[in-house]
């Protein structure tokens, strides 16, 4: 019995040197710890708008609206139901699209404020109408790819407007005295992901119509 009183004693005068072991919060800023999850907050410099988060998200936190008559999709990050797992950190597409930061401070009195709202253009299949992609998730493609983005056509084409190189829609009609001295090396082939509707384009380049 001797010992453990002892102990406490050391204790107790160790408390009155260094002061008491907890915070003051909310008195008193508190400082995480250095692997703490907080909130999570997207780069709007690196979030390309994949979608890729939403679908891990085990608290259904993170939602996706697609306006395709409005060629938009909205990313709404609904902190009220986050968990912080760290899951869309993970697995982000780009790796640096979301991370989870210190914050943990996010009590209010009206749950409706905690959002976090991103808007992207959206690529809609000209022929169904469905989704394809955002375009920034497109150019980040083809940056990524480099070189083997050539064997994709709409990657190309997305990143060529954006350089300003190809302008306007696909020409959707080339005249048949033209296209029959194609060869195979000219001849592109787009599959809508939605509607499976294949589109054989004839590269024109160098060509005069
Ligand atoms: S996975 Fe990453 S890049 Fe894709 S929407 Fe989520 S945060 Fe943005
Ligand atoms: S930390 Fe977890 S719960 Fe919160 S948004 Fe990311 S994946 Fe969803």
């Amino acid at each position: 019995m001797r010992y453990p009183k002892l102990r406490e004693l050391k204790e107790a005068v160790t408390a009155l040197i260094k002061g008491p072991y907890t915070t003051k919060f909310p008195f008193e800023p508190h400082k995480p710890a250095e692997k703490f999850r907080g909130k999570p907050v997207p780069d709007d410099d690196w979030c390309v708008g994949c979608r890729a988060c939403a679908e891990v998200c085990p608290s259904g936190a993170i939602e996706v609206i697609d306006e395709p008559e409005a060629a938009t999709r909205r990313i709404v990050r609904h902190y009220d139901k986050c968990i912080f797992c760290g899951q869309c950190e993970l697995n982000c597409t780009t790796e640096k699209g979301v991370h989870l930061t210190d914050e943990y401070d996010l009590a209010t009195f009206d749950r409706k404020t905690l959002f976090y709202e991103q808007k992207f253009e959206l690529l809609i299949c000209e022929r169904c109408g469905r989704v394809i992609g955002t375009k920034k998730h497109l150019l980040w493609l083809a940056r990524r790819l480099g070189p083997l983005a050539y064997s994709n056509f709409p990657l190309i084409l997305t990143a060529q407007r954006e350089l300003k190189i190809a302008k306007g829609k696909i020409p959707s009609k080339v005249p048949l005295t033209k296209t029959a001295s194609a060869s195979r090396s000219d001849i592109f082939r787009i599959l809508c992901p939605g509607c499976r509707h294949e589109v054989l384009l004839v590269d024109q380049y160098g060509k005069s119509l």
